[in-house]
């Protein structure tokens, strides 16, 4: 129930601008979201820096329907890598080839996407793509094939829930692939994707393995306990050390859990989102949780 009005309430420009107008509404975002601001979003990675936990910065935005607004990506993504160098941050960049223009001019994304890894690379800071739903899925996987094959320190996240995704990664076998594993964050028909959440736990402790046998230097993006655990056997198992892998954790989402792990030595980078299109991340991250829901009720009604 809850998770269909959130459903609803993404989809709803009228609340949706009802909700980023209000100034209470955007102080409460911020447990989750960096701000609106680059300068933000950089302070977000330099105090995790300081608490040696790495960052991930990510605009928030999906989806463009013009040039003008992959091109805006582009820009934006070339400042965040240009100030991450500047400042000699411990961060890399994660950007949704969506953003760059993939659904609307395919040749000005693959353009898009080579003007930020060229610029990331001369600069030397690493990037990471997003996968998105899994209409998306086919395309990402083979503009990666491409990027890899020119900037091999890429990495693609790939998605647990969906059936599809052990065929994908044998396909990527050759390439041995830098990936960061989740469950998937898209609401998905029973055809592409597992629905159950014992059966997305159990493909995602098979891509474990997989990762450790197959893969380059893997990254876990979850806060399950009982992934996080798989992992750390997974590893232990291919006689992996903690500084051959990595955890992920999303902003403002189990705190305490990436300071224990950096405390046993495990190196943790957690994902910064930031950028004025907050709204739906914002929705997503409450659908999987809904006493995150019910954290932003409360600081609406000042309580
Ligand atoms: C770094 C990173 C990058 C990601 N990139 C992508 C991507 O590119 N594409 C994509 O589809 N998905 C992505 N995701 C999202 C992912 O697919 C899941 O939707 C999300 O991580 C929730 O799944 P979980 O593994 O944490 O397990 P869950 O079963 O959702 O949660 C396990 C436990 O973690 C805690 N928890 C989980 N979510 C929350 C929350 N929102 N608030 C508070 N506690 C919470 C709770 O204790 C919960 O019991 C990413 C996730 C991370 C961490």
């Amino acid at each position: 129930m809850v998770n269909r009005v959130l459903v609803w309430a993404a989809a709803s420009p009228r609340l949706q601008r009802q909700v980023t107008e209000n100034p209470i509404a955007r102080r409460a975002a911020h447990r989750f979201v960096a701000g609106e601001r680059l300068e933000e979003a950089l302070e977000a990675a330099a105090a995790l820096n300081s608490r040696r936990i790495g960052g991930i910065l990510d605009l928030l935005g999906e989806g463009v329907t013009d040039l003008s607004g992959a091109t805006h990506a582009v820009e934006e993504y070339e400042d965040a890598i240009q100030a991450i160098a500047d400042r000699g941050l411990d961060s890399t960049v994660s950007i949704k080839l969506s953003q760059l223009g993939q659904t609307v001019d395919r040749d000005a994304c693959v353009a898009n996407l080579n003007e930020i890894l060229d610029r990331a690379k001369a600069l030397g800071v690493r990037v990471e793509v997003d996968m998105e739903d899994s209409s998306l899925v086919p395309d990402t996987l083979s503009l990666f094939r491409d990027a890899a094959a020119t900037h091999p320190q890429t990495r693609l996240a790939i998605q647990a829930a969906l059936r599809r995704t052990p065929l994908d990664l044998e396909a990527l076998a050759p390439l041995k692939p830098r990936i960061r594993l989740v469950k998937g964050a898209y609401a998905e028909p029973v055809e592409a994707a597992q629905q159950g959440k014992k059966e997305v736990r159990a493909q995602f402790m098979y891509l474990t393995d997989w990762l450790f046998q197959h893969g380059s230097d893997p990254a876990f993006g979850t806060h399950d306990d009982e992934l996080i655990a798989y992992a750390r056997q997974a590893a232990a198992r291919a006689g992996r050390g903690p500084e051959e892998f990595e955890f992920q954790f999303l902003y403002g989402i189990r705190r305490d859990l990436q300071q224990q792990l950096v405390d046993q030595g495990h190196r943790v980078r957690v994902y910064i989102p930031f950028g004025s299109a907050w709204y739906p991340y914002l929705t997503r991250r409450m659908a999987e949780r809904p006493a995150n829901l019910l954290f932003f009720l409360r600081a609406l009604a000042g309580r």
